[in-house]
């Protein structure tokens, strides 16, 4: 394997949202691409991102976007990736490597083996472990990624020297890279990552659904904000997510709930201990990883 300072003559990014933008702004920042072209189905949402400057030019046509091009990076819903692949496929260069930034692997690793025949060796798959509750390019900013992790997780017939290339990639756009497995990457983003969002939308709906008798949301405090800023997330992109990662996501789903339920339980019982002790574990936990 050998090692690469990053550099492209046409990179293609189909998915010019957030996560799409904001690597398009990294790569600009770091002054590492000759060329970014954009591709998506809005031709107004391009327009505004060729205005602010993210990519110089784009396609409708994401077989014609990939045209040239020595990287393409899909930043497209996670339920949108099929159909991108499938599209695509048919103009892709030969010496291309193909990353993407999908919140769950196995779904996106399963549709490139059944679509990208001869280029599955250039397939990268990654996750930038960094967003907000945003989206859109106009929400896109080139910080986005600076010391933040992303996670490669390689597959058996990916090129070592295609994944090079992009961890550079992402080093030039400021992250931090790590490789995992296709299978731990989605068990333990289904933890820290998916469990929460799932949590943050079922509890503000709860209380919407009280608020109509009991006004709960007037005495919202700093303590519900942040327990559901992320509940302001795009409700269809993380419905993809939960539906792309649901066998990781009921297993510590079924976990967390057999945990609330002795909550519930010692609660109710009075046993003042019992909740005690789980506080202070969760506290001691929280502080020592956020601190
Ligand atoms: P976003 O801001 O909504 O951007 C998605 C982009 O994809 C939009 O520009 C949209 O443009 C385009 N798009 C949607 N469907 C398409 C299709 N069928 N064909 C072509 N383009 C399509 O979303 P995002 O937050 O950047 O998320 C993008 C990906 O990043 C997702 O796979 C997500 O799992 C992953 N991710 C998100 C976060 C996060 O916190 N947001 C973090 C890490 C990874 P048009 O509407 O104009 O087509």
């Amino acid at each position: 394997m050998t090692t690469h300072s990053f550099s492209s003559k046409r990179l293609t990014i189909i998915g010019v949202g957030l996560i799409g933008g904001s690597l398009a702004r990294a790569l600009r920042r770091a002054g590492v691409c000759d060329e970014i072209v954009g591709c998506g189905r809005d031709e107004v949402h391009l327009q505004k991102a060729v205005e602010l400057g993210v990519i110089d030019r784009y396609e409708i046509d994401s077989a014609t976007a990939v045209s040239g091009a020595d990287v393409v990076v899909l930043a497209v819903p996670l339920r949108a990736m099929v159909t991108v692949l499938a599209e695509m496929v048919a103009g892709l260069a030969m010496d291309v490597v193909i990353t993407d930034v999908g919140s769950a692997k196995g779904c996106v690793v399963e549709e490139a083996r059944s679509l990208l025949g001869e280029h599955l060796s250039d397939f990268v798959p990654g996750h930038p472990i960094a967003g907000t509750e945003q989206s859109g390019v106009e929400a896109s900013f080139a910080e986005l990624f600076d010391h933040r992790s992303v996670i490669l997780t390689p597959i058996e017939e990916t090129d070592s020297d295609k994944c090079a290339r992009i961890r550079a990639m992402w080093e030039a756009a400021g992250a931090n890279v790590t490789e995992m497995a296709v299978l731990h990457h989605d068990e333990v983003l289904a933890a820290t990552s998916h469990l929460p969002h799932l949590l943050a939308f079922s509890l503000v709906n709860t209380l919407a659904s009280l608020d109509e008798r009991k006004e709960v949301f007037d005495y919202a405090a700093g303590g519900f904000r942040d327990f559901t800023r992320i509940a302001s997330s795009d409700p269809v992109m993380w419905r993809d997510i939960c539906m792309e990662n649901r066998d990781a996501l009921l297993e510590i789903l079924q976990h967390f709930n057999n945990d609330l339920k002795q909550l519930e339980e010692a609660v109710r019982d009075n046993d003042g201990e019992a909740v005690v002790n789980v506080f202070s574990r969760a506290k001691t936990t929280r502080d020592r990883i956020c601190s």
